[in-house]
């Protein structure tokens, strides 16, 4: 498996660099060194996913695609869950951000 821009936890870790919890401090434990690549957001999106970190993403109102990022702890805290499910539709801001990156690597 390598970096799917459909799933919203690897498009989550991409999108926000890493993930922060948008309700306390909570930082995910990103991995500090190494390359930053789309397999390292893959890394990061995945592990977040086997933590129970909640990715919850949402259209604003132009349009664009935000993602709310709860730690475990918060999810638990508002019973809600991680979006399980495959982003529908190509996100062009997403798929630019990958396709920039292939071309530096
Ligand atoms: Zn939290």
């Amino acid at each position: 498996m390598s970096f799917d821009s459909r799933d919203p936890y690897d498009a989550a870790a991409l999108y926000d660099m890493w993930l922060n919890c948008s309700r306390c401090p909570t930082t995910f434990d990103f991995e500090p060194g190494g390359n930053i690549d789309l397999d390292y957001y893959h890394r990061i999106g995945q592990q977040a996913r086997r933590d129970r970190w909640a990715v919850l993403p949402a259209r604003s109102q132009g349009s664009e695609l935000i993602f709310t990022v709860l730690c475990p702890d918060c999810a638990l805290r508002f019973g809600v869950q991680g979006f399980e499910g495959r982003l529908d539709g190509a996100e062009p801001v997403i798929d630019q951000i990958c396709e920039a990156m292939l071309k530096v690597s």
